[in-house]
């Protein structure tokens, strides 16, 4: 993936422990040992994060003589919060958030509640500006990851059916990372799937969009097939031919959110793409809104604890 805000970002969570800890930190808990007793973490992994995390502003380190170290979320890490409810809203349709009990930890509450009315948000990804539900058919990004390219990308079966067909086949065990933790905590496996929606299809359409060897990209777009956001088909004889399915392109609000977090702290000057919307021909801005209320949701309106 080309320098960008998004690139940046996707370099810095890094691997799934750093979503892991912000999740925790976004449902409150400050304190080192809590945050190994929430994620499970190793003490050497849990300081080298929090370093980071610190060195990137996305968290404080609060010291005072006597007490233990907090640690607490910058308005940098605060503005996470969008990233981590468009994970939220995938889980909730296509991940494994639907097997309860137990609350999974890596999700921040089990329904976060919008306090305007009370209900459990149901977030709808929409237009600032015309106020349409986007899908990532509907936009079009100048420059970079997520292009989607003509002709439809995904086997058009009904969505309910097909998040059904998804979950079941997809139920990760306990000991399992999550689908989203494979994707956005792995840089190569999030390229590939940038890659895919902007329309590579073939092994050598991945090798050159992304910059991977041989060995790994292999590697990559078996597991990206193994958590069935990608599916392979037989084309020109023994090549394979890759397309994301249905729930790989549902992932579309996340990559914009991860765009827009990444372009407004971590990149410096113009960000490198500008996405449209379609429909409208405004350059868009995705906003979240309540599917009950209409209300467009707000950090301070969610409760997340
Ligand atoms: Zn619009
Ligand atoms: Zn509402």
């Amino acid at each position: 993936m080309q320098a960008s805000g998004a690139a940046l970002a996707l370099d810095l969570l890094g691997d799934a422990w750093v979503l892991r800890l912000l999740r925790s930190l976004f449902r409150g808990q400050r304190r080192f040992s809590g945050l190994i007793k929430e994620t499970g973490v190793s003490r050497a992994v849990l300081a080298d994060r929090l370093e980071r995390l610190c060195g990137a502003g996305l968290i404080r380190k609060a010291e005072s003589p006597g007490r233990h170290a907090q640690y607490w979320l910058t308005d940098c890490g605060l503005d996470f919060w969008r990233v981590l409810l468009a994970m939220w809203q995938w889980e909730s349709r296509w991940g494994t958030g639907l097997v309860r009990p137990p609350i999974p930890y890596d999700r921040p509450r089990e329904e976060p509640v919008h306090i305007d009315c009370g209900e459990v948000a149901d977030p709808r990804p929409v237009c600032d500006c015309c106020g349409e539900v986007v899908t990532a058919f509907e936009t079009r990004g100048e420059i970079t990851s997520v292009t989607p390219t003509s002709g439809p990308l995904t086997d058009s079966a009904p969505a309910g059916d097909t998040q059904r067909r998804f979950r079941q086949s997809h139920s990760a065990r306990r000991d399992d990372l999550p689908t989203l933790m494979r994707v956005y905590g792995d840089r190569w496996n999030s390229s590939v799937m940038a890659a895919a929606l902007q329309g590579a299809r073939t092994f050598t359409d991945f090798s050159e969009a992304t910059g991977i060897g041989a060995g790994p990209l292999t590697r990559r777009l078996q597991e990206l097939q193994a958590v069935g956001l990608l599916r392979s088909r037989a084309y020109a004889g023994s090549r394979s031919e890759y397309r994301l399915t249905s729930a790989a392109v549902a992932m579309f609000p996340i990559t914009l959110e991860i765009i827009r977090w990444g372009d407004r702290w971590l990149w410096q000057g113009q960000p490198p793409m500008t996405i449209r919307h379609l429909r409208c021909g405004q350059a868009f801005r995705l906003r979240w809104q309540c599917a009950h209320c209409q209300q467009a949701l707000e950090r301070s309106k969610l409760r997340f604890d």
